[in-house]
């Protein structure tokens, strides 16, 4: 069930109740149900979803390793696991979990909208989002990458992109970055959307997050091949309504809890880690 809230009132006062509420609680299992009920104060946004039971999370649905929709129906990977913790110390089910599909371009309208609660996508903080959204973490550190077909020999990093047709998604940091090196490229909405293009010979390469491209090459194997070093630096974070201070700061300490308790130790291994390293994460920004 899609929920609109009210915007909140005076959240900053309500924090340290609310952060002093949640922060002890649990057993410090890694658990897929919902953790004993933390108490949050009035007003707050845990508080509502709390007491609603149930929340709406955006993520991918066409990413492997961090949001895919699979046979189940229901999405899997570690952006899927790191919304499940979060349900999960707001005492809320998986089952009592919605999830939407955001694609990059409408995660900041989803969120200012309300019609998500939060967005867990792959999603690049940056001053730019800031200006209408809020963003706990960073989860993980990712950095933009290239991938070409597997017989490719003519594309080994991204000074080969200038002038060269290449594909990303409308609304991601990687278009932006393309476009800022010069390379030609061909927006779509999905970055699935981007491998028929590359098949077909329309664009040499694919460009984005170096994990979502690993996804992608371990789903189509032999096809594909990433090549280069990581060109930006992209940090991972949750996306939740501007200046909802006490919510943001709520999922910062589930972030450092999760750390602690091996919970994101074992999202990252049941998902990404099938294919990737396991880094420890990077410290959240409390800003
Ligand atoms: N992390 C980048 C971004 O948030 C690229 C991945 C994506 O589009 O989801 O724009």
């Amino acid at each position: 069930m899609t929920r609109m809230r009210i915007a909140l009132v005076a959240a900053a006062a309500a924090a340290s109740l609310a952060l002093a509420g949640c922060a002890g609680d649990g057993g410090g299992e890694a658990e897929e149900s919902a953790e004993p009920a933390a108490s949050f104060e009035a007003g707050t946004t845990m508080a509502e979803l709390q007491e609603a039971g149930e929340i709406t999370i955006g993520t991918k649905f066409d990413q492997p390793l961090f949001g895919l929709v699979g046979p189940s129906g229901e999405p899997e990977g570690f952006d899927v696991e790191i919304g499940k913790i979060i349900a999960s110390e707001l005492g809320i089910d998986e089952g009592n979990i919605t999830w939407t599909e955001t694609v990059s371009a409408n995660r900041e309208p989803f969120i200012e909208g309300g019609q998500v609660d939060l967005v867990v996508a792959t999603y690049t903080i940056n001053d730019e989002r800031k200006k209408v959204i809020s963003f706990a973490g960073p989860y993980y550190m990712a950095g933009q990458s290239i991938l070409v077909l597997a017989d490719n020999e003519d594309i080994t990093s991204e000074d080969d992109l200038v002038g060269q047709p290449v594909c990303s998604v409308t609304g991601s940091t990687p278009a932006a970055n393309l476009k800022e090196l010069g390379a030609e490229v061909l927006e779509t909405d999905t970055y699935s959307n981007c491998l028929e293009p590359l098949r077909s010979g329309k664009v040499v390469a694919v460009s984005t997050d170096n994990v979502i491209l690993a996804g992608l090459a371990a789903q189509n194997e032999g096809e594909f091949k990433v090549v280069g070093e990581p060109f930006t630096e992209e940090p991972y974070g949750i996306g939740v309504q501007l200046d909802d201070t006490d919510f943001r700061m709520f999922i910062n300490d589930v972030l450092e809890k999760a750390y602690e308790d091996g919970r994101y130790e074992e999202a990252w291994n049941s998902t990404a880690g099938t294919v990737l390293p396991f880094v420890e994460p990077p410290a959240v920004d409390r800003y």
